[in-house]
């Protein structure tokens, strides 16, 4: 089984839709601010969440606290910050969530990638998109119901497909034209409505890049709140055409051996386990 940092089946998380009114003091409270940067306290190079009897001791004002679930068995809940939140108390700063992801330990990131999402949700639906009327809390599902009309609302995702595609002993990396980054990275894009999986990665990879691929294998999926993905990965092999990139997706793009790759993505996410897989499979 490969290892998808933020797929762990044992994943110290119990999801909870319900909750007290009040969150306990022992909780984790993961307060956002509207730019998605997450207040943590400072601890050195380190960070962690606070608490709720914490945040009260320092007089942190929040709203809309939402229960997440219980992580390794401890009530969290998500909230926004009240006012602009630019001047955290001393000892606690507001930093941003992918950032964090070095900072924090590894549950508590990606429990910090359920809650902005859940915020975002809380505050994008307060009214119906069909009738205008207001929503309220579905009570036991993760939905938000229009009083006048009924429409019910869940928090949004959106599935793209992350492909690492090979050719013989050469694999397919490109830079994006959107990023600045300069690292090189397997092909993703979003599934059209309508879609199959399996079509959407022939579909997107014949467009960003103008070859067909087939022998399509099913790798591994990740949440990816940045903004709400659902990142589903799979292997596939070349089997047709030459590269010729779309220069408003891709600004290069190559086949590398395994002793020749160009700078590849850090090790959060599921394009660099599907690197990282694919380069060890020549060791084995
Ligand atoms: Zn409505």
């Amino acid at each position: 089984m490969t290892l998808i940092p933020g797929s762990r089946l044992d994943f110290p998380f119990e999801l909870m839709i319900r909750g007290p009114s009040e969150p306990p003091p022992d909780s984790w409270m993961y307060v956002f601010r509207g730019d998605r940067r997450l207040l943590v306290c400072k601890h050195g190079q380190h960070a962690r969440i606070p608490t709720v009897a914490e945040l009260d001791d320092l007089g942190v004002k929040r709203e809309s606290q939402i229960p997440l679930g219980r992580l390794e068995g401890v009530p969290a809940f998500a909230a926004a910050a009240t006012g602009d939140g630019s001047d955290p108390p001393a000892g606690l700063l507001f930093g941003d969530l992918r950032k964090l992801a070095m900072r924090l330990d590894e549950p508590s990131f990606w429990v910090g990638a359920r809650a902005v999402q859940i915020l975002e949700w809380d505050r994008d639906h307060r009214f119906c998109g069909r009738c205008g009327g207001a929503t309220e809390d579905h009570g036991s599902d993760r939905a938000k119901v229009c009083r006048r009309c009924g429409l019910h609302f869940y928090p949004r995702l959106a599935p793209a497909v992350i492909v690492l595609v090979d050719r013989g002993d050469e694999v397919l990396l490109a830079r994006a034209a959107r990023f600045t980054s300069g690292f090189f990275s397997t092909l993703a894009g979003f599934v059209e409505a309508g879609e199959s999986l399996e079509q959407a990665i022939v579909r997107e990879i014949e467009e960003e890049v103008g070859i067909r691929v087939g022998n399509l294998r099913y790798f591994g999926s990740q949440p990816w709140p940045f903004p709400h993905s659902l990142m589903i990965g799979f292997r596939a092999s070349w089997e047709a055409g030459e590269l010729s990139p779309d220069p408003e997706e891709i600004a290069e793009a190559g086949w590398f051996r395994r002793d020749d790759l160009p700078i590849i993505p850090p090790s959060l996410s599921i394009a660099r386990s599907l690197i990282d897989a694919w380069v060890a499979e020549e060791i084995c």
